[in-house]
């Protein structure tokens, strides 16, 4: 197929691998963290991990929006979504993302009218749809989705709709990156930048890690390739004593980013003072909410919210994942206690969510030694 099969020739792999291992130094040991959830998903369903020498280990870090969202504000969804009259939607791994009295899939079987949408835009056809009740949509994702809300909420104002709303749970992903590299548990040597996000906020948002951090940053895209060559640019930084943010995925990723996506955003949306993370606890400036001109579509205004902060479960070592602390397999319920089909933590429930790519792609345990 044209776009993608030249991205994942095999003979190129196997020469780019070649290049990474004559890039590495022996005895050192490099940790890349790949900071988007698409790009873990890649890693492990192509076997990217395998092609790489033993002392190149490659950390998990937060960008799988699911597996951020606290128990908390599940909680909340819930309770607008059991409010009479009201009709829910949210996208379809939100559905079973576990909050303290259970998922939005429980709460649909007790009787709340809760839909799955593959887009806003379908919670806006059911608002137009449903005139008699109230149509909420339960807004989730990084930069990358933050726009078709943005959208969404812009048509749905100049149509009037006086019967849709949003509950807001967009996060921005430059804060958890900076709180990472605070981190006194973390030594990173490198970063996989987030290929998605970048197609909307661009590659400068990213140029701080460099100048404040002194770590090489490449942005990425998802095929085996796109991966492979960005780690051996990363590589290439370390060992030509560099430390800069490249653009591996300038296909897709303009360096300015989408002007229109972002000027949509600031019109739609204003930075949180705060927002809690699941696991990483509250990170300032970290979230989006409606800006006062969409304060009529705001569904945090319109319904009475329980907003009360829960503790995640105490097998949960979700944190310590979305840091990139532990690997999914150290977790101690991890595919006992702990599946896709009956997950404890959000990061088993989204195909991006790196428990729930090394269960499905079968990395039950160290497989190798790490030099
Ligand atoms: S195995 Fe389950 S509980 Fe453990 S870190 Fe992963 S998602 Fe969280």
């Amino acid at each position: 197929m044209r776009f993608v099969d030249e991205f994942r020739d095999a003979e190129l792999g196997r020469a780019l691998a070649a290049e990474i291992l004559s890039a590495v130094e022996p005895g050192r040991h490099y940790k890349v963290m790949e900071v988007c959830g698409g790009h873990t998903h890649s890693i492990y369903k192509y076997g990217i991990d395998g092609l790489l020498p033993a002392n190149v280990e490659l950390v998990h870090g937060p960008g799988c929006p699911v597996c951020v969202i606290p128990m908390g504000r599940v909680d909340d969804g819930i309770a607008i979504a059991e409010q009479p009259g009201v009709l829910f939607t949210c996208f379809g791994d939100m559905l079973r993302v576990p909050g303290s009295h259970g998922t939005l899939l429980d709460a649909k079987a007790r009787g709340a009218d809760i839909r799955m949408v593959y887009s806003p835009l379908d919670a806006l056809r059911i608002a137009r749809a449903n005139p008699d009740r109230e149509v909420v949509f339960f807004a989730i994702g990084f930069e990358t989705t933050a726009p078709s809300t943005a959208l969404t909420l812009q048509r749905a104002k100049a149509e009037g709709l006086t019967n849709f709303s949003c509950m807001c749970n967009h996060v921005t992903i430059v804060p958890p990156v900076r709180a990472l590299l605070e981190s006194p548990d973390l030594r990173l040597d490198g970063f996989i930048g987030p290929g998605h996000v970048c197609t909307v906020v661009g590659a400068r948002p990213f140029r701080f890690i460099p100048a404040d951090y002194g770590r090489p940053v490449v942005i990425s895209g998802f095929e085996p390739l796109d991966l492979l060559q960005s780690v051996q640019m990363i590589l290439a930084q370390l060992a030509d004593g560099r430390c800069e943010v490249e653009n591996q995925y300038k296909r897709v990723v303009p360096d300015d980013g989408n002007l229109r996506a972002l000027e949509a955003m600031a019109d739609a949306f204003e930075l949180r003072p705060h927002f809690e993370w699941r696991g990483l606890g509250f990170i300032s400036q970290s979230a989006l909410k409606l800006s006062e001109r969409y304060a009529d579509f705001d569904a945090e205004l319109r319904f009475a919210v329980p907003g009360v902060r829960v503790a995640d479960p105490k097998a949960c070592q979700c944190g310590e994942v979305l840091k990139g602390v532990i690997k999914p397999w150290e977790c101690k319920v991890f595919g006992t206690a702990c599946t896709p089909e009956r997950p404890i933590g959000t990061c088993m429930v989204s195909p991006e969510g790196a428990c729930a790519a090394y269960y499905n792609y079968g990395r039950f345990a160290r497989e190798r030694e790490v030099v």
